[in-house]
């Protein structure tokens, strides 16, 4: 396969990639871009490891980016294995092990070709705030469903598409509380909770948990709730 139908056929942004690209070195800055990363992730890794148990759990955490997720789900004694496209964030994610003295095992591999290569590999899959960056959340799904051993868990989070959301996370997020920089996320990859639903449907797999993360912009403190008018996070069985 020559280079160019390589990229074709692989299912990634690459205008995406160069904007995670260009904030790479500042992924475990807590008060950098990545602020509400860090800030969610103590809510978004109980949650997982409530419902899945990830002590000694085999676990695939897809889309990584610099590794605060699975660097966390490593500390709660899961094997990790972070996949991302991004160069930059990869080679951070693995400096940082040596900071931390955790384990993850991180690759750069398209989510969809790993499918082919470890089918029915994982315990537990996790893609959280990646499926709105990518040309097709659909063949990320089906991919992440494949991982997964049958009866595993699978977990996405992303942000719904509502009035509501676009001004919570647009609006708000990146105009008005400067949370995150201009033109991170765009409204029109946002994806409804009934859309995710068909798409994980369609890949096999079982609907178990929709759960809201829902941010307080006068606390400014994050929580798990019924509201998924904006975040949310859907949790599947394989
Ligand atoms: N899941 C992490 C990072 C979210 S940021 C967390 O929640 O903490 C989104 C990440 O998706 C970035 O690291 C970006 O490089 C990655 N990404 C974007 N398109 C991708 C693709 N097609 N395949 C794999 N990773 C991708």
């Amino acid at each position: 396969m020559t280079k160019a139908t390589e990229n074709k056929s692989i299912n990634v942004d690459p205008l995406e990639l160069d904007k995670f690209s260009q904030l790479a070195h500042r992924w475990w800055d807590p008060n950098s871009e990545f602020k509400p990363l860090h800030e969610i992730n103590p809510l978004r890794l109980d949650y997982i490891d409530r419902l899945a148990g990830l002590a000694g759990k085999t676990v695939l955490d897809v889309g990584c980016g610099g590794g605060i997720l699975s660097e966390s789900m490593a500390g709660r004694g899961a094997h990790v294995t972070g996949i991302d496209l991004g160069d930059k964030a990869l080679k951070v994610a693995k400096l940082h092990l040596l900071e931390t003295g955790k384990h993850v095992n991180y690759r750069k591999v398209a989510v969809e070709d790993l499918a082919k290569k470890q089918p029915h590999h994982y315990d537990v899959v996790t893609c959280l705030e990646m499926l709105e960056h990518v040309p097709s959340p659909a063949s990320v799904v089906q991919a992440c469903a494949e991982l997964a051993k049958p009866g595993g868990w699978v977990f996405f989070s992303t942000i719904n598409r509502n009035p509501k959301s676009y001004l919570y996370a647009i609006i708000g997020a990146e105009y008005v509380l400067n949370l995150l920089p201009r033109g991170t996320h765009d409204y029109a990859k946002f994806i409804k909770p009934s859309e995710l639903a068909r798409m994980a449907r369609d890949a096999g797999l079982h609907v178990e948990e929709l759960i809201g993360m829902t941010y307080n912009p006068i606390t400014r403190v994050y929580t798990l709730e019924p509201d998924t008018s904006v975040n949310y996070i859907m949790a599947y069985r394989a």
